[in-house]
C-alpha cells in the first residue's frame, strides 16, 4: 500500500513535472512570437527597404542626401552621365558616396524603347530599337568605368532606363548578369528572400503618393518579410514623377523610427546579402 502510494506520488511528480514544462515552453513561445529561423530574415528585421532615386537629379544632391544623411540612413542613386545634375555637380557625386551611399549604374545616355506607348520623348539616337547588343555593353561598361573614377568602387548595382531589358527584340540581362550582382527593374512587387530575382528586382514608382500610403507599402513588407524598393524621381520637384518633401520625409521618419524592424540598406548591400543567405544554404 505504501509502495502503491510512493509510486502513484512519483507518477503525480512527473506529471507535474511534465505540465510545467511544457507550460514554461507555451510561455517563452508567447513571449517571443517572432523568434525563429526565418521570422527576421533582413538582416535580423521583418523586412528590408531600399530607397532608390533615379537619374542624377539636383534636388537629389539638395534636398535627399541632407535629410538621408540627418537620420543615418544610406540610399542608392542611379546616375545617368548625361543628365545635367550629373555633369555640373560631379564632386558632389563623389562627396555621395563617401557618405556610404551607392552611385548605380543607369548607362550614360538612358536608352529606352522609343516605340512603346507614351515613349514620344525618346530621342530617335537612344532608342533602343537602334541599338545593338554591342553599343548597350559597351555603354554600360563605360558608364560603370566613370562611376569608378567618382566613388574608387568596382561593385554596383544597375538599373535598366525605363525598365527595358531588350535592345530590339534580344534581351541584354544576360549581359547585365555578367556585369552586376543584381538590377533594379521596374515592376511594382514585393519579394521575399527565398523568392526574389536579383535582375528583375521589383519598385514601386513614386508619384504624387502620400507618406501614409508609402508607410503601409513598408508596413506591408513587414508583414510578407519582403524587400520593398521605393522608385523616386522628383522629391519636392524637378520631374513629372514626383513625390514632396513633407510626404518624403514622412516616410524616412517611419523608417528611422522602425529600424529595429526595418532594414534600410543600399541595393548593393541587399544585393550582396541575398547572395551570402543562398550560399549559406
Ligand atoms: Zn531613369
Amino acid at each position: 500500500m505504501l509502495m502503491k502510494s510512493n509510486r502513484t506520488l512519483t507518477e503525480c511528480g512527473w506529471q507535474a513535472l511534465l505540465r510545467c514544462t511544457v507550460l514554461a515552453i507555451c510561455l517563452v513561445a508567447a513571449a517571443h512570437p517572432v523568434q525563429g529561423q526565418n521570422a527576421r530574415p533582413w538582416n535580423g528585421r521583418l523586412c528590408a527597404v531600399v530607397l532608390t532615386y533615379d537619374d542624377a537629379l539636383n534636388v537629389h544632391l539638395d534636398q535627399v542626401v541632407p535629410v538621408l544623411d540627418s537620420l543615418g540612413l544610406k540610399g542608392t542613386f542611379y546616375l545617368s552621365g548625361f543628365f545635367p545634375g550629373f555633369k555640373a555637380r560631379i564632386k558632389e557625386w563623389s562627396a555621395v558616396a563617401r557618405e556610404g551611399h551607392e552611385l548605380g549604374n543607369h548607362t550614360l545616355y538612358h536608352p529606352c524603347e522609343g516605340k512603346a506607348a507614351g515613349r514620344e520623348w525618346v530621342p530617335p539616337d537612344y532608342d533602343l530599337n537602334r541599338y545593338t547588343l554591342r553599343r548597350i555593353v559597351d555603354e554600360v561598361v563605360m558608364a560603370s568605368a566613370m562611376l569608378e573614377a567618382i566613388d574608387g568602387r568596382t561593385l554596383r548595382t544597375f538599373a535598366y532606363p525605363c525598365g527595358d531589358r531588350k535592345v530590339g527584340d534580344t534581351s541584354y540581362v544576360g549581359e547585365v548578369m555578367r556585369l552586376f550582382p543584381g538590377a533594379r527593374g521596374v515592376q511594382g512587387k514585393m519579394q521575399t528572400l527565398d523568392a526574389i530575382d536579383l535582375y528583375d528586382i521589383g519598385s514601386y514608382m513614386i508619384s504624387g503618393q502620400s507618406g501614409e500610403e508609402m508607410i503601409r507599402l513598408v508596413k506591408e513588407g513587414e508583414a510578407k518579410h519582403a524587400l520593398v524598393v521605393f522608385l523616386f524621381h522628383g522629391v519636392g520637384g524637378e520631374h513629372a514623377l514626383n513625390v514632396s518633401l513633407p510626404d518624403h520625409w514622412k516616410l524616412l521618419s517611419f523608417l528611422k523610427e522602425t529600424e529595429k524592424d526595418v532594414w534600410v540598406a543600399t541595393m548593393l548591400d541587399v544585393c550582396k546579402y541575398v547572395k551570402e543567405a543562398r550560399e549559406s544554404r
